[in-house]
């Protein structure tokens, strides 16, 4: 398939994750637009995408640097979850953000925490957009309502590194919230741009397997009764509960309000996890590893009927660790600090994809089909102590006969897809 040259190569060799870095760093020859079999992808024009953008790019590219003693990194956690200096668990002391949240509500309650104490001007994230609400955009939240709006995992494309100018232009610093290889792209950022890191408060990454394409968001609405994109009025994925229910409201195909809804289980493990597109099957870092703090499930144990909800969070550097501190200071959150095997025993599935990636990339570049680049991350020694024979010989043959079923050794332009408005 050649080198990666340009933007347009990380987007068409199927390397792109879709965090909008490139179209922040260069927009006039970038933009960001939905592709409906793929996530957030960047338009290029001809001569654009080859400087900045593309040496910012995670999709092409991260790495972490060797373990170092005399950071007070945990040992033991290095390798298959990078940086970590504390473990903690709990949930958003404020019962609203809680019960709201995807977890315990941790990524809002940090997010409130930094705009009453007027750390922060804004927090970068995403929300449902107003105009068609089964797709997302990238905003600059300032008050609580619009944090709250906001709450609860979008299982769905979102590129909130497109917004990254508005954290450059607030007169603040601000919070940033997006899932890890969206960190990756902010910290590969903030290495070219200054002004952009002097804005930075605190980065916050939440855990992902994967970010289905939009086309799995209208599957689910199909299965719920509402088969038409511009029936759509709402969609929610999780929250209001733990893990909370996935929630359609629309109009039938009789013209009739309809609001449906699905477990968890269902929703994410019978439909959206299938439309994951190829990256994130290639994917390292599925636990924010290049953000300050990152949050996701105590999935260790049984979850009670009724309980509202818990969050892991991972303290990764020390802007992270003070952070973290002021907010339990003013009880933002209620903590208790975690044992470090309490990451791998809640979320063993990521790790086993982190040492599959490495088969699953080597039998890409054998085929002559790209593969990200990872430098420092331990894949390779995930592959060989955390897999089985079984599951090592799975991710390469798979690999193979994804190659020729996705076919991922062609090129695939991206198709810019506006959505249809509710109507
Ligand atoms: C695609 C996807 C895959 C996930 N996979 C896992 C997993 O493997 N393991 C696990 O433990 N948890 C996973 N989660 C859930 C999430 O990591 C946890 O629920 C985390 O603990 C956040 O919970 P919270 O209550 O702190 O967040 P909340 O307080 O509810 O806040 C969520 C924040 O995330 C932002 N956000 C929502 N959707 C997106 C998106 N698509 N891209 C970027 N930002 C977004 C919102 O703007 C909001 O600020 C996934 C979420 C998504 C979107
Ligand atoms: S991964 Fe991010 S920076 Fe790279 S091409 Fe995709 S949107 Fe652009
Ligand atoms: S799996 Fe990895 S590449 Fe895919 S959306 Fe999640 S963090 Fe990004």
């Amino acid at each position: 398939m050649g080198p990666i040259r340009n933007i347009r190569d990380v987007a068409e060799k199927h390397l792109c994750t879709g965090c909008g870095v490139c179209a922040y760093l260069e927009p006039q020859g970038i933009r960001m637009v939905d592709d409906l079999g793929q996530g957030r992808r960047p338009v290029v024009q001809d001569g654009a995408g080859q400087g900045d953008a593309l040496a910012a790019c995670p999709g092409k590219a991260m790495g972490l640097p060797p373990f170092d003693g005399s950071k007070g990194h945990l040992k033991e956690l290095w390798r298959g979850w990078g940086p970590i200096l504390e473990l903690w668990e709990g949930y958003a002391t404020d019962g609203e953000v809680r019960l709201a949240g995807s977890s315990g509500g941790a990524a809002t309650a940090l997010s409130i925490f930094a705009l009453d104490q007027k750390r922060s001007s804004g927090v970068l994230h995403t929300v449902a957009r107003g105009d068609v609400p089964y797709l997302n955009e990238t905003t600059l939240s300032q008050t609580r309502e619009q944090l709250m709006a906001a709450s609860g995992s979008r299982y769905a494309p979102a590129s909130p590194c497109d917004g990254l100018q508005k954290i450059e232009d607030s007169p603040g610093k601000c919070v940033f919230i997006g899932k890890p290889c969206d960190g990756a792209a902010l910290k590969q950022a903030e290495g070219l741009r200054p002004a952009l890191s002097s804005k930075i408060d605190v980065s916050i990454a939440i855990f992902c397997a994967g970010a289905p394409s939009t086309q799995g968001t209208l599957e689910m609405a199909r299965q719920l009764g509402v088969p038409e994109p511009n029936h759509i009025e709402s969609v929610r994925y999780r929250g209001n509960g733990w893990p909370g229910m996935a929630v359609v409201r629309g109009k039938d195909s009789a013209g009739q309000t309809v609001s449906g809804e699905l477990t968890y289980a269902d929703s994410w493990g019978r439909i959206l996890q299938k439309f994951r597109p190829w990256r994130c099957y290639s994917c390292a870092d599925h636990t924010g590893e290049f953000a300050d703090i990152s949050v996701g499930d105590p999935w260790y144990r049984d979850i009670p009927e009724g309980e509202p909800g818990r969050s892991l969070i991972l303290v990764r550097t020390e802007r992270g660790r003070d952070f973290l501190r002021a907010a339990m200071e003013v009880n933002a959150l209620t903590l208790e600090k975690a044992a470090a095997h309490v990451l791998p025993d809640s979320q063993m599935n990521l790790l086993h994809t982190r040492g599959a990636v490495w088969g699953r990339n080597w039998a890409c570049r054998l085929l002559g089909v790209a593969a990200p680049k990872y430098t420092g991350m331990g894949t390779g020694k995930t592959w060989l102590q955390d897999l089985t024979f079984k599951q090592r010989t799975q991710a390469f043959y798979g690999t193979f006969k994804r190659v020729f079923t996705k076919k991922l050794y062609k090129r695939r332009p991206v198709v810019p897809f506006d959505g249809e408005g509710c109507s």
